[in-house]
């Protein structure tokens, strides 16, 4: 993962991850050393970036496929499964339910925001695009509910990851259709002409620069989750947010279609982001699975686990609300200054004893190093609150409370599930701040329903489509990753229908 700059460990201090210099200068250059000239040519060789090149190739067209970095599907590579509603794996397993059960569960969660004639297009292309990438060599192993974590069984496994069951095949077949792949080479800016995208200007990493004319550009570049600017943006302005997904994917695509006139949804789209407490070590490849740091079981996954409080040493949610939905654990502490997990070492020692291994020493060295000043240990709640500046009669009145519902079987301020509530009673007590590691955008240009880029007043801006994480439209604030691989497959819908929907735009050039 280090190969491909991907941030996995917590280091101690900042995160080296690049701020707001975009490589996209979003102005002609000077002067061009090549002009090359294609139909479509497309930004990014991820999973959508890979769709789009596969359809467009064949539908006949000469493309250009720019990818930044030096491989195909840098981060792609890690998405381990697809989404999917009546698919021929599911009919076979004997997975049964329709895409209403879906859509209406979609409309619920994201509070009727996301729209829901989208929702109903991917749902209804999902089945038919995982039979399509079987046609060009996709491998899929089995579906399932994505380790009981999902509402529904939606989850289609790539063999061997994407990286062997997606990224390999797919590049194979966009080169045995003639598309024309491009690495370390990034698109700068749109080549725009009355309104009209007519292209894009590039650079590679030997510093030549590159006009490529084309009737159509789709934007597959990969969101925004590479630069710490447009992640505060969405809200996540911590020193100690952690960056793991591909900081090559730094918002080039939101920067060239906003250049275009494209209106801007960063604010309100979601991100494939969870809880992490930095002195914990997050080695573990990937970091979201770590038992003790990562998005399921870990110490701040909502899961639970533990007693949370905020800033003023108050109870702010139910600790057990990363269980509906794993994205969940991270929008409560969005309201907060800071965001605690309280626990005593016979919790810690029931959840983590026989799941990580050397978790004892594991705990000891994290007080220890310490990284962040995340992580403290009492024999008292008073010395806890001292050390981590938290006021130490609330926080025993906090405690108090919490303690007589877990005797009392009932959680009367939160309704947090009875099963999971356990006193922290018996020292030596523990504290650790809450910090967040952020994966990956998802959403941030408007678009319509054929991927075409809009305007604010929603305006189709011509030979401008938008795929993947660039624009992905279905969610609102929340990822809803409880119907597990939306997101994957919304990239290859969209990647792949935005080169059908270019393929009319330009018979009609
Ligand atoms: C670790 C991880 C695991 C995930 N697992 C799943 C999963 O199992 N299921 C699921 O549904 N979703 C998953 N996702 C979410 C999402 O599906 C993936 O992030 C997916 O790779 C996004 O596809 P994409 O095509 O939008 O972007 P990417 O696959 O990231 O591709 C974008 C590409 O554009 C390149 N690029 C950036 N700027 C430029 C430029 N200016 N010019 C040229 N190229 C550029 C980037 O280098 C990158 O290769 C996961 C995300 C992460 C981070």
């Amino acid at each position: 993962m280090a190969a491909l700059g991907l941030v996995g460990c917590a280091s101690s201090g900042a995160n080296e991850v690049a701020s707001s210099a975009s490589t996209t200068a979003l102005t002609a250059p000077t002067s061009i050393d090549e002009t090359l000239s294609c139909d479509m040519v497309i930004v990014g060789g991820g999973i959508s970036g890979l769709a789009a090149a596969v359809q467009a190739g064949i539908d006949g067209h000469s493309v250009i496929l720019l990818e930044k970095t030096g491989q195909l599907g840098p981060m792609g590579g890690a998405v381990e499964g697809q989404f999917g509603v009546e698919s021929t794996m599911q009919k076979a397993a004997g997975i049964d339910f329709t895409i209403a059960d879906v859509v209406a569960h979609e409309m619920e969660v994201a509070q009727y925001r996301s729209p829901g004639a989208q929702w109903i297009d991917l749902c209804t292309n999902s089945a038919g695009n995982i039979d399509w990438e079987v046609e060009q060599g996709v491998l899929f192993d089995h579906v399932d509910d994505y380790y009981g974590t999902c509402t529904l069984a939606t989850f289609h496994w790539f063999k061997d990851k994407a990286s062997g069951g997606y990224i390999e095949p797919m590049s194979a077949r966009a080169k045995a259709l003639g598309v024309d792949i491009h690495l370390t080479t990034w698109a700068t800016s749109l080549i725009i002409e009355d309104g009209v995208i007519k292209g894009v200007y590039a650079e590679d990493g030997d510093g030549m620069v590159y006009q490529v004319d084309a009737k159509a550009v789709i934007m597959a570049s990969g969101g925004v989750g590479g630069d710490s600017e447009l992640v505060a943006e969405q809200g996540w302005t911590s020193d100690w947010v952690l960056f793991a997904g591909n900081t090559a994917s730094r918002g080039d695509g939101l920067h060239m279609a906003e250049q275009a006139g494209a209106k801007d949804m960063l604010s309100e789209a979601a991100a494939f982001v969870m809880n992490y407490v930095p002195a914990f070590p997050s080695n573990h490849a990937p970091q979201y699975a770590d038992p003790l740091n990562g998005m399921v079981t870990g110490v701040a996954s909502a899961h639970g686990f533990g007693l949370w409080v905020n800033q003023d040493a108050k109870r702010f949610v139910n600790e057990n609300v990363g269980v509906s939905n794993m994205m969940l654990q991270t929008m409560p502490t969005k309201a907060n200054k800071h965001s605690y997990v309280i626990f005593d070492q016979a919790m810690f020692d029931a959840t983590y004893t026989g799941l990580v291994d050397g978790v004892a020493d594991i705990l000891a060295e994290s007080l220890k190093t310490n990284d962040g000043d995340s992580l403290y240990s009492a024999d008292s709640i008073a010395a806890l609150a001292t050390k981590t500046g938290l006021d130490a009669d609330t926080l025993e009145e906090t405690v108090d409370r919490y303690n007589g519902m877990c005797a009392a079987g009932k959680d009367t301020d939160f309704s947090r599930d009875a099963k999971t509530l356990t006193a922290v009673e018996s020292g030596p007590f523990y504290i650790a701040r809450i910090e967040q590691t952020y994966f990956a955008s998802i959403g941030g240009v408007l678009n319509s329903a054929k991927h075409e880029a809009l305007t604010t007043d929603y305006e189709t801006i011509p030979g401008l489509y938008i795929a993947g994480l660039d624009g992905a439209m279905l969610y609102r604030s929340v990822y809803t990753i409880n119907l597990g691989g939306s997101c994957c497959a919304n990239n290859v819908n969209s990647g792949r229908y935005s080169a059908i929907n270019a393929d009319e735009y330009i018979k009609f050039l």
